[in-house]
């Protein structure tokens, strides 16, 4: 199994180190707002690769947190008049819920940061101890340049760190990188006691503690969104790092790229931020996840009404094959190049285009002996993706058809012509496979490109 390792930015072999039992721990949500669609995007990628790794090695120990405690939820508390603790819950099970349509497992273990309190403080001391953190006016810092290591995984210089970290600058800092282990709290704020006082913790050695708390020392794989990479990650690095006696937090780092809504950056000023409930009242959960997954996982994803209807067609067309066949008399595994595509950094637009050709085969096969295997080896294939395991009936009939909005593929197309016209063949790439996944395939013919539906 190959994984894109950011910490080393090459593809790697992967191993775990327990070959029997691989861990993963992946930044889960803050819970102040409903989920957009850009936060569902690591839930779905990072519970592909769960299912990847429990497939391959037999078992997982998958640990994505809740953010409980954090000054976004303290102001969303305020903004509404209520507790944090009742917004916290409020906003842990929205995402829950919003999830759990989108067909991503429960994680092995769910910790809440303000279930943690206790170790987050065992972990600051020793940073107190180790000489890597300071205490100053009621605030527990950590000493960036007591880490040698800091910024490896970002590879910035620290111009950039300083610059792009945005840190506050305080009078109190011994230098501008520091960042905040631990605060004080006011009378009216939530806070736990702690040998420096009434406060609470910094993000960032929430995930610290919480890794050390479920899963030991190094983990094999430590996930989240590209915007973590920096300064959150580096911070966690340093943090377990130097409470470890130099231990690595993780062997390997993966990010998934960012998500973009019709071409824009999605943000409150545009008023573009699409909300994962929001779109579950146009589409199916299952479509949903289905357009989530038709990009690599690495590469940025430009989320559309277009794309979203492109993955109903496909799960349409895939469904409408499952309806015609019959049923499988044992369970099949998944079909190696299928298994191959994913074990290939998760590439999903590759193992799509294999769901397609077993489709495709299933539909010109006449005996019905390969016709059971074919079916059983799509749904074990859907199974390991997340999808088409419901009855074909109900997507059938649930879900009315989906239709291509073909105006919309020539543009992509026109987007296409124009990328490589740029030499920009990376983004040629992107958008070609990106419709493959879809079930659009498009052909080079001389001075033009036509495309055609897959199956
Ligand atoms: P947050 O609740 O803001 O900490 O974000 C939860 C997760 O969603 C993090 O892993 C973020 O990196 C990820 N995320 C937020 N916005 C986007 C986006 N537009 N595209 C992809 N991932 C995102
Ligand atoms: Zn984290």
């Amino acid at each position: 199994m190959q994984l894109y390792n950011s910490l080393t930015g090459k593809k790697e072999t992967f191993t775990p180190a327990d070959p029997k039992r691989p861990t993963m721990y992946v930044c889960g949500p803050t819970v102040y707002n409903h989920p957009h669609i850009g936060n569902a995007r690591p839930a779905v990628v990072f519970d592909v690769l769960f299912r990847l790794l429990e497939h391959r090695f037999g078992a997982a120990v998958y640990v994505r947190n809740v953010t409980d405690i954090e000054d976004k939820i303290m102001a969303a508390a305020a903004a509404e008049g209520a507790s944090t603790e009742v917004i916290s819950r409020r906003y842990a099970a929205a995402y829950h819920d919003d999830m759990a349509a989108l067909n991503v497992l429960p994680p092995t273990v769910e910790p809440y940061a303000t279930g943690h309190v206790p170790e987050m403080i065992a972990m600051i001391e020793r940073l107190l101890a180790s000489g890597n953190a300071y205490l100053t006016e009621g605030h527990v810092l950590f000493h960036v340049p007591s880490f040698p290591g800091y910024g490896a995984l970002s590879r910035r210089s620290r111009e950039e760190m300083i610059e792009g970290a945005r840190v506050e600058v305080a009078p109190y800092k011994r230098d501008a990188a520091d960042f905040v282990l631990w605060k004080p709290s006011s009378p009216g704020q939530p806070g736990w006691d702690s040998p420096w006082g009434r406060g609470r913790p910094g993000w960032h050695i929430e995930c610290s503690a919480m890794v050390e708390a479920h899963l030991g020392i190094t983990i094999d794989i430590h996930g989240g969104g590209l915007d973590l990479k920096f300064p959150h990650h580096e911070n966690e690095i340093a943090q377990s790092a130097c409470a470890h006696d130099g231990a690595p937090l993780a062997r390997f780092w993966l990010h998934n790229g960012f998500l973009d809504v019709e071409r824009e950056k999605m943000s409150k000023s545009l008023g573009n931020v699409l909300l994962v409930r929001d779109l579950l009242r146009e589409a199916p959960g299952e479509a949903i996840r289905y357009a989530l997954l038709a990009a690599h996982y690495r590469k940025p994803l430009d989320w559309s009404a277009a794309g979203l209807a492109r993955a109903r067609h496909a799960l349409d067309r895939l469904y409408l094959t499952l309806l015609e066949l019959p049923e499988p008399a044992t369970e099949a595994p998944a079909p190696a190049p299928f298994v191959a595509a994913l074990e290939d950094d998760l590439n999903t637009p590759k193992a799509f285009a294999e769901l397609f050709a077993l489709g495709r085969a299933a539909n010109a096969s006449t005996d019905d002996e390969e016709r059971r295997a074919l079916k059983g080896q799509l749904l074990a294939a859907g199974g390991l993706l997340g999808l088409l395991q419901q009855e074909p009936e109900v997507w059938l009939k649930t879900t009315g058809k989906a239709e291509i909005d073909a105006a919309e593929v020539e543009r992509l197309i026109e987007r296409r012509a124009a990328a490589r016209q740029a030499r920009d063949f990376e983004e040629a790439d992107r958008i070609r496979d990106q419709l493959a996944a879809e079930g659009v395939i498009l052909e080079d013919q001389p001075g033009k490109t036509r495309w055609r539906l897959a199956g």
